[in-house]
């Protein structure tokens, strides 16, 4: 007998039609065995009653540890926020990355996210998080330069470390996070692209988030930071670019051409106040693959894609005094399918179809805030109207994890309060 049933939903499907169909989902073995009209039974039956069913969300860029500091430097200059964050961050253990990394993942399941890449070192800690919370997480350890990091030992030894205990691991994904041309040299870069090579491990960045670092890198290399890591050889498909803000058309067709994928982290760019808007039209232009991030909470301050989703949307229209510049289609397909192929993981993620993974999220389509939904309006209602208080239901890997808006895996309260407890802790540090 088949393990789950879902019976009845308006199923956003995200295949290659787009279809949004009326129906119900068959799932075995984690995987999803038939998408339509179904028979015959299955041990759990979850009736949808036209509740609104979509693929699980790929945060394609987060720190998911720093959710217990939220509001730690908000609303001050950008180098004021760094000094800030590098303070709080130096003083971290292990208790309080745990209780942050579990309150982020809780966040993220409770809004739909089924899926995230995270850059941060003490990656294995955070895996604890990820396997009792029941998502997926495509752990990239920091990696920078010997002199600028706090961590013991060298950092991509470290990641080399992390990579061979857990690369068995079903839904922990070891990659590697490069922190950014600042702090990476041209060999940091070429040694950890030869490891992703060997064994195709992401290989996930900070690129061109400010212009301050644009211009540094200009006048120390010569080149501007996308031109420079692709004549040192660095680019490929296996790149993960977050943010890529201030990019201009050659680099956009130079991160086309090498197949590479951006993150953009709207919300992080407009809360920073960095300034630039990604180029998004001439990324899809030039067919560059294009994901979204949240970015960590002490950018964001939140971990919601549904809001992401809107607030890109909305940005590129605003930006370009263009209504039709980025669609709620396409904004629905960055957080999922473009997730999907940032990682590498398109044949078993990003839609909702017959031999992917069963990771689906179920609305309530009752909610006042998306009623009422029908198959034409489904998706500018996950976009524009929802947000994570209408997801009901959340499957990943083919196990509910989210039942009626509660983690059945962990004690939520007791999260939260072991959570507060650490940031009180981290604080007092400071
Ligand atoms: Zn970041």
């Amino acid at each position: 007998m088949p393990d789950l049933l879902i019976k009845d939903a308006v199923i956003v499907t995200q295949d290659a039609k787009r279809r949004v169909i009326r129906g119900d989902v068959r799932v075995e073995d984690g995987r999803i065995k038939e998408v339509g009209r179904t028979r015959g039974d299955a041990d759990e039956v979850i009736e949808a009653n036209g509740d609104v069913l979509i693929p699980g969300f790929v945060n394609a860029h987060t720190h998911v540890a720093m959710s217990i500091m939220k509001g730690l430097a908000d609303d001050v200059p950008f180098d004021k926020f760094l000094e800030r964050m590098f303070a709080a961050d130096a003083g971290r253990k292990d208790f309080d990355l745990l209780a942050g990394a579990r309150l982020g993942c809780l966040e993220m399941v409770r809004s739909g996210t089924t899926t995230f890449v995270d850059m941060y070192y003490s990656e294995d800690v955070i895996a604890k998080a990820v396997e009792e919370l029941g998502l997926r997480g495509v752990l990239c350890w920091a990696v920078l330069d010997k002199e600028f990091t706090t961590q013991k030992g060298v950092p991509l030894d470290n990641c080399k470390r992390f990579h061979s205990k857990f690369k068995a691991n079903p839904r922990v994904i070891p990659g590697i996070g490069l922190q950014g041309v600042y702090v990476c040299s041209k060999e940091t870069f070429l040694e950890s692209k030869a490891y992703s090579d060997e064994n195709g491990l992401l290989l996930h960045m900070h690129l061109s988030e400010t212009r301050g670092e644009v211009y540094e890198h200009k006048k120390k290399h010569g080149k501007r930071p996308v031109g420079w890591l692709r004549d040192i050889g660095f680019l490929g498909d296996r790149c993960l670019a977050a943010h890529s803000a201030w990019l201009t058309i050659n680099e956009v067709r130079a991160m086309a051409k090498a197949k590479a994928s951006v993150a953009t982290c709207p919300v992080s760019n407009m809360k920073l106040a960095t300034g630039g808007v990604a180029p998004i039209p001439e990324m899809l232009r030039e067919g560059v693959n294009v994901s979204i991030g949240t970015d960590g909470s002490s950018t964001n301050n939140s971990l919601d894609m549904f809001g992401e989703m809107k607030t890109l949307a909305l940005l590129q229209k605003s930006n370009r005094w263009d209504a039709t510049v980025v669609s709620a289609q396409q904004a629905l397909d960055f957080a999922t399918l473009g997730g999907s192929k940032a990682i590498g993981m398109t044949s078993d993620l990003g839609s909702i179809e017959v031999g992917k993974k069963a990771d689906l999220v179920m609305l309530d389509a009752n909610a006042a805030s998306i009623c009422p939904v029908t198959p034409e309006n489904a998706v500018s209602c996950v976009v524009y109207s929802a947000n994570p208080g209408n997801v009901r239901t959340v499957v990943c890997d083919g196990k509910v994890i989210v039942r009626n808006r509660r983690s059945v895996l962990v004690d939520e309260d007791k999260v939260a309060s072991t959570a507060s407890l650490a940031a009180k802790d981290l604080l007092a540090k400071r």
